[in-house]
């Protein structure tokens, strides 16, 4: 056999090595890798994984020091999850992963812990914990970004319901238990921050409804079919959706009955809702228009986030509440 230089061998091996090294960085199931999103300094911390943006929010204002928290989804909303690498490459090590359920996630969460190799992890539908006869039926169809262009699902109930402060306290104290279960040592320091926040929450409900009392406008017509346990939580009845498909147009037909309900001389409608997810759709605006022209009084576009969608650097512990309040605050100022 032939010895080959020595300087050969110190790169054959160096080269191996950075190999072995990608092939951890990149592979799910294979070595355990230090870049997984995980500090290594607390081990004993609770590891939670939320899908979205209130999820984080709500979990975090829990969590405190003693859990620690990573959110998944940011500016592409649960409507378009996709998971990556990254993603089950953070679940390896995950304790829990945090979820809304109603269908709103789809299939993601087993399919990303199938992928992620951890058997131990426990997916925690959120929603599930508010009884199911508090739920509304809704028809929200979800794009599973998955190359099968609208391959849409009619699940039945309206997973929105983190629009509610109510249901948000439900999801609270189902974090704040599923938390000290996981980590009985802190429970007193989970059930104190759990009480804080919730104070918070009803608060926020409290001003909200306070903010719109006196306004006569209580019909809207919103973007997409998202905002109903916002609208019932402050008094207000949702009379239409412009677009069924979050993303896609109304068709002529949706558009007519829409035209017709806000038209109605009994009791026009002049309160369009928007949102910021899709403000390169015109439909809004021209909606306004036509109502205009069809003689309802003063007609407006309101822009109200269903806080789907976040960037990440805007993303802390405050912003569920902040978004919420702005929401309430675009409604005030335009509301008659
Ligand atoms: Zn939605």
């Amino acid at each position: 056999m032939v010895k080959q230089p020595l300087r050969y061998r110190v790169v054959a091996g160096f080269l191996t090595l950075l190999s072995i090294g990608f092939g951890c960085l990149f592979s799910v199931s294979g070595c355990s890798t230090p870049d997984d999103g995980w500090p290594n300094d607390r081990p004993t911390a609770p590891k939670v994984v939320v899908s979205f943006a209130p999820l984080y929010c709500f979990a975090v204002n829990v969590a405190g020091d003693d859990a620690i928290v990573r959110n998944l989804l940011t500016t592409t909303g649960p409507h378009h999850f996709n998971p990556t690498d990254k993603d089950a490459r953070l679940l390896r090590r995950a304790d829990m992963l945090l979820v809304n359920g109603l269908g709103l996630e789809g299939d993601k969460p087993e399919k990303m812990k199938k992928g992620s190799g951890n058997k131990s992890l426990k997916i925690i539908e959120l929603a599930g914990k508010i009884p199911a006869d508090r739920l509304y039926e809704g028809s929200c169809h979800h794009d599973h970004g998955d190359g099968d262009d609208h391959h849409d699902h009619d699940h039945g109930k309206d997973p929105h319901v983190w629009l509610s402060p109510d249901y948000a306290i439900t999801m609270v104290e189902a974090i704040r238990d599923e938390l000290k279960a996981a980590d009985a040592g802190h429970a007193a320091d989970y059930d104190r921050r759990a009480a804080e926040y919730i104070v918070k929450l009803r608060k926020l409900k409290e001003d909200g409804i306070a903010l719109l009392k006196d306004k006569k406008d209580r019909k809207l017509v919103t973007f997409h079919d998202s905002m109903t346990y916002f609208a019932k939580t402050f008094n207000m009845n949702i009379v239409g959706v412009v677009e069924k498909n979050p993303g896609s147009e109304p068709n002529d037909q949706q558009l007519k009955k829409l035209l017709a309900i806000c038209t109605n001389p009994e009791s026009p409608v002049r309160v369009l809702c928007t949102e910021p997810q899709y403000s390169n759709s015109n439909a809004g605006q021209q909606l306004v228009n036509i109502l205009k022209q069809k003689g309802v009084p003063d007609p407006v576009l309101v822009e109200l986030d269903p806080l789907e969608t976040v960037p990440q650097d805007q993303l802390n512990a405050g912003w569920y509440e902040a978004k919420m309040r702005a929401n309430l605050a675009a409604l005030a100022e335009k509301m008659k």
